[in-house]
């Protein structure tokens, strides 16, 4: 039995970015980006007015107040997108803009229209202004967002809304995209019906796909479903040789050591390369894993607890790295135990717990049963609390350090929970 580290740099070892392929922006979207990208223009590439108001020479208004207002002569308009080629502005004149329109050359502020006062119509009109702006007011810079040749997003980010809004402000047609990896989930057990078929006493449906093809999904990969297999030689091949065909293969169930645990066997017979087999955690302590050619296979045990903590700590680092993700591993951060509680020596814990509030304190508590097969607890917890393997027990105000299963911020109301 190995160790949860020793076990999960073995995992990240035997992961590599899949190949890259070019797509549209508009298949980008939660993607992950293959090559860094620079900018390629400046954006927004010309100076423009910040305000509705009108361009100026700050020279022209050297004094000028409220009580002082100035008269300059009024130039021509221009709005966002409009008039492109503006004379420039002559020494005394101002011109009426809008927000996001080019500024004429020769303006180096706007004045926002509120301190204005236009006197007079067309041709001839003045506008009479009493501020003093410094040069450069509500000027925006044609490198104002983004100036070209800059970094912008590194290789390994995920495309996000902000992302793909920063992808479209540089006109990014294509993008180099790492491949997802395409997941097969094959739950193994002869207790195991799908939901919609009665259970009969002994029975139990299958959960453990569901959560899976899930959190495959979560992670950016493909999820294919495999199919609930019986504990047979035969159908148990036939799934997971087909199985072997996806960029990983995750199988639930039968890698114990009872008889019916024909996982591991089968694997070996289809010519996967087994790297370990049992970790000294809890809860997933039968977990296995083997590799053939560049496809993983992961033998998640059985007990749905222990099939997701094994997926977060070896399968989802795995997917991310597959999918070319720089971000590999679970938030975590150390917390204080609201209680103590006792801890098998030698085995390291991941212990579900439930965040609670004492005083001005937050602590983590243990959510209820630390059965395996609780999965109820599971999707109650906020975090799993890591009880290293040279600890026997854990006393309230000891410090851990805990896996955070949703961000720290859902524990609050959020913004705006007020008004209603
Ligand atoms: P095993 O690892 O095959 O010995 O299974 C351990 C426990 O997990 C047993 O109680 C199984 O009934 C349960 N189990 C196995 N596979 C699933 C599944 N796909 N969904 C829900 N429970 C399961
Ligand atoms: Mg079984």
């Amino acid at each position: 039995m190995i160790g949860v580290g020793e076990a999960l740099r073995s995992v990240l070892a035997r992961a590599r970015p899949l190949a890259a392929e070019t797509l549209a922006l508009a298949d980008a979207g939660g993607r992950v980006l293959a090559e860094p990208l620079v900018a390629s223009r400046d954006v927004p590439g010309f100076i423009n007015a910040q305000m509705d108001g009108w361009a100026v020479r700050a020279e022209d208004l050297v004094g000028a107040y409220a009580g002082e207002p100035r008269p300059l002569r009024v130039k021509g308009r221009v709005a966002a997108g409009g008039e492109q080629d503006l004379p420039t502005l002559p020494p005394g004149g101002a011109v009426r803009v809008f927000t996001g329109a080019v500024l004429p050359a020769g303006a180096d502020a706007v004045v926002m229209q509120e301190v204005c006062r236009l006197e007079g119509e067309g041709e001839g009109s003045t506008v009479w202004i009493g501020h003093e702006p410094r040069p450069g007011e509500y000027v925006r810079r044609g490198d104002e967002d983004l100036r070209r040749g800059a970094p912008v997003l590194s290789a390994g980010t995920v495309l996000g809304p902000l992302e793909m809004g920063l992808l479209a402000s540089l006109g990014a047609e294509s993008l180099v995209i790492r491949a997802r990896p395409r997941v097969t989930v094959v739950t193994t057990g002869d207790e195991l019906v799908p939901v919609g078929t009665p259970l009969v006493r002994g029975q139990v449906h299958d959960s453990n796909a569901w959560v899976l093809r899930g959190l495959v999904a979560e992670h950016g990969a493909v999820p294919v479903a495999g199919g609930i297999v019986r504990d047979d030689p035969a159908a148990t091949e036939a799934a997971l040789r087909h199985g072997l065909a996806c960029d990983v293969l995750l199988t639930t169930g039968g890698v114990s050591v009872g008889d019916r645990d024909l996982v591991r066997p089968v694997l070996e017979s289809l010519g996967v390369e087994p790297i370990f087999w049992g970790v000294a955690q809890k809860p997933g302590k039968p977990l296995w894993f083997g590799v053939r050619e560049n496809t993983l296979v992961f033998g998640l045990p059985g007990n749905p607890v222990s099939a997701v903590v094994c997926f977060l700590l070896y399968v989802a680092p795995a997917l991310r790295r597959l999918a070319g993700r720089t971000d590999l591993f679970l938030p975590s951060s150390p917390a204080v135990m609201g209680v103590g509680f006792e801890s098998r020596p030698g085995i390291c814990e991941f212990v579900r717990c439930r965040h609670e509030r004492m005083g001005s304190q937050r602590t983590l508590v243990p959510a209820g049963t630390q059965s395996s097969g609780a999965l109820s607890v599971l999707a109650a917890a906020d975090a799993l609390a890591v009880v290293p393997p040279g600890r026997s027990r854990v006393v309230a105000g000891d410090v851990l350090d805990a896996l955070w299963l949703r961000p720290v911020e859902a524990w609050q109301p959020g913004f705006g929970a007020g008004v209603e």
